[in-house]
Parts: structure tokens; C-alpha cells; sequence
């Protein structure tokens, strides 16, 4: 039995203004939160590791020296290599924290650079700007981390199709092995929906959203980064961890608010610290809600996230894995989509049409029962 790990650090200098993550400013309790995240590892141990990401919040926010003992944690459960990732923010990347990630084993860096615009950048409250993106790729590459991530974001306030041409020249020189292109979402209750809902902001609109998506992925493919999922690209290795997301395969969370997926079992941790000391101290996971998946719910999944991969899904793999004829059972959408021009099949395969990308959340209701 092999699983994902996510491992959650839930602390950030500032709160983005378009984030709704669960990470706090205040560091005062770091130490005692890796000592517990430490001991819930122990208390509910993986098996054996496929693959592990360092996410948040923001890994690099936090002393190198943490992420070490986290990784010493995990070491004997990593039996042969394996991708192992960190998120980091280009302003609080260090030579020394860079060489502790080095110490720990860490073999690919994913690293929020959002935008190449300033004016764009300090909008949505990040603290960095495009040269900090420049000094952090610089450093990271010093020390032979040459498979590493950029992830950038579309539909940003007074983003322009001029700004994604600047963006891709950017990633020219930067030359990343992997590129995330996600559409901001304006949350609810953040401050950058409230400046929208306040007319202080402006997002593009759909049509616009449209023409810079497809412009990147025409253009992303010139330079070499093959698109393997709706919104990311890679040179020569797509992110495993992640498709083993996509493709409904086991992984556990540790840390506060961490999710975890084994089997038709779905688990989440607690948010809050308290909380999250207080049953660990009773050395109880500390999961607040379990969720018990049905078959029919772990197939809705696979469809909708299947569908966004760019290799489709091949549904004689998808009927021997659940048990089932999906042939039949799909038979309707299936029809339906590919005279709406929206889905292709090959063979066994189906995937996304161009348009069918566009309307992507329409296709996936059909495929959900
Ligand atoms: S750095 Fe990431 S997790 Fe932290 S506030 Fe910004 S978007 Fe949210």
C-alpha cells in the first residue's frame, strides 16, 4: 500500500487579499505545531510514501530547520525515489533555507510568482515583485533544483493579454520545469471581493479570460511545456503527486485542516490548534468529520477530474478499476457532449474539446450522477 502525503503548514507573513486558506500571521507557536505534526505522523504512519507535498500557507515562511525534522519523520516510510515538493514565496526564500530543503531530501520546489506585474502584485497583496520571482529562481537553481514549479493566476484584476505575453517571456528565461496557470476565484469574505463588490476592481471578462487562456496554451506549447491538465503544463515531468490526486489514488494530511482519502474513507483534520494539540495529546488522529464515500461518489470524481486531464480517461481502465460498465452508464453524456462538440472519443478514450474546456463545469454535470 503506497500513499500521497500532504503536510500542512498553516503560517503566512501577510494574508493575500484574495486567499482563503487556512493560515495564520502569528508565528509564536511554530515549534510546539512540527513537535505535534511530528507526533500525528507517528501516531497514524503512512505505509510506504509515493510522493510528498510541502504545502500551505507557506513552507518557507517558517525556519528550514522544521522542515528537516519533518522529513527526518517521514524518511522510513520513502523506499525508493519518490517527488518530494515544497511551496515556497519568492520573498522568503533563503540560501539557508534552500540548503536545509538540499539536507532534507526535498527534489522540487513550487514557488507563487502569480503575475509578472507589479502594479498586478501589490493589487492582490502579495508581498513580492517580479525581481524577488528573478533572485528566488536564481538561488534555487545555484543549488541544482532544476525541477522546480512556477505557479501563476489568470483573471487578475486589470490583467491584460499584454501581461501574459510578459509573463511568458519571463518563464523564457526563467525556464521552470513545470508552469500552474489557475483563474483567481473571489472568495467570499475576502478583501479582494469586497473591493470587486465595491467596484474599486475590475477582473477580466469572460470573453478576455477565454482569449488569455488559449493564447498561453498555444504559446506555453511553443516553448516546450506540454499541457497536461486544464491548468498545468510541463516540460518532461508533470507533477506525480498531484495526477495521483487526479486519479483518485491514496493520500493522507497531516497538520491542521489537512484532508486525507483512503479508500471510501475521507478524513479532516481539524482548523484549530487547540483542538488539534488536545487530541493529539490524547493520541487520537485529529480527524474532526469522517466521511464515507459511496462507489457512486469516487466515480463522479474520477470522471470530473479525469476530464480535465489532458491524456482523457480511458473507460475500459475506468470500468475494470470500479467494477462496473461505465460504457452504459455513461452512454447519455457521452452522446450528448460529443454532438454538442464538447467531448471527443477515441477508441476507449474520451476527452475535452477545445470548447469543451471552456465550458468544462457544464460537461462535468452531465457526467455526474
Ligand atoms: S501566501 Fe498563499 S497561503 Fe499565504 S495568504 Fe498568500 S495565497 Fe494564501
Amino acid at each position: 500500500m503506497r500513499e500521497g502525503i500532504y503536510i500542512h503548514i498553516p503560517y503566512c507573513q501577510r494574508k493575500c487579499k484574495y486567499c482563503d486558506f487556512l493560515s495564520f500571521t502569528n508565528f509564536d507557536n511554530v515549534e510546539k505545531y512540527i513537535t505535534y505534526l511530528i507526533r500525528e505522523i507517528e501516531i497514524f504512519p503512512p505505509h510506504e510514501i509515493s510522493s510528498i507535498f510541502i504545502g500551505g500557507g507557506t513552507p518557507s515562511a517558517i525556519d528550514g530547520v522544521y522542515i528537516e525534522k519533518i522529513m527526518a519523520a517521514l524518511k522510513k516510510y520513502i523506499k525508493d525515489e519518490i517527488e518530494i515538493t515544497i511551496e515556497a514565496n519568492p520573498n522568503s526564500l533563503t540560501e539557508k533555507k534552500v540548503l536545509s530543503y538540499k539536507r532534507a531530501g526535498i527534489n522540487r520546489i513550487s514557488m507563487g510568482a502569480q503575475s509578472s506585474n507589479d502594479t498586478i502584485l501589490k493589487t492582490i497583496g502579495r508581498l513580492h515583485k517580479r525581481e524577488d520571482v528573478f533572485k528566488a529562481v536564481k538561488l534555487i537553481k545555484k543549488y541544482g533544483f532544476t525541477n522546480f514549479n512556477l505557479d501563476f493566476m489568470l483573471d487578475l484584476p486589470g490583467q491584460t493579454l499584454e501581461d501574459i505575453k510578459n509573463t511568458l517571456e519571463d518563464i523564457k528565461i526563467l525556464n521552470p520545469e513545470h508552469i500552474s496557470y489557475y483563474s483567481l476565484i473571489l472568495e467570499d469574505g475576502t478583501p479582494l471581493k469586497k473591493e470587486y463588490l465595491e467596484g474599486k476592481i475590475k477582473i477580466p471578462p469572460v470573453k478576455k479570460d477565454r482569449q488569455m487562456y488559449r493564447y498561453l496554451v498555444k504559446n506555453l506549447e511553443k516553448i516546450g511545456y506540454k499541457q497536461y491538465e486544464t491548468s498545468n503544463f510541463a516540460k518532461n515531468f508533470p507533477s506525480s503527486h498531484n495526477l495521483s490526486y487526479w486519479k483518485l489514488k491514496d493520500y493522507i494530511g497531516y497538520g491542521l485542516n489537512a484532508h486525507s482519502n483512503l479508500g471510501l474513507k475521507r478524513f479532516y483534520n481539524t482548523g484549530n490548534f487547540e483542538e488539534y494539540f488536545s487530541l493529539i495529546d490524547q493520541n487520537k488522529k485529529p480527524t474532526l468529520e469522517v466521511e464515507n464515500l459511496t462507489k457512486k461518489d469516487r466515480i463522479n470524481e474520477y470522471f470530473i477530474m479525469g476530464l480535465r486531464l489532458t491524456e482523457g480517461i480511458d473507460l475500459l481502465e475506468a470500468s475494470k478499476k470500479f467494477e462496473m460498465d461505465l460504457f452504459s452508464y455513461y452512454k447519455e453524456a457521452i452522446e450528448n457532449n460529443i454532438k454538442y462538440k464538447t467531448l471527443i472519443k477515441k477508441e476507449n478514450k474520451i476527452f475535452l474539446t477545445t470548447y469543451g474546456k471552456d465550458v468544462a463545469n457544464q460537461v462535468e454535470l452531465d457526467f455526474m450522477k
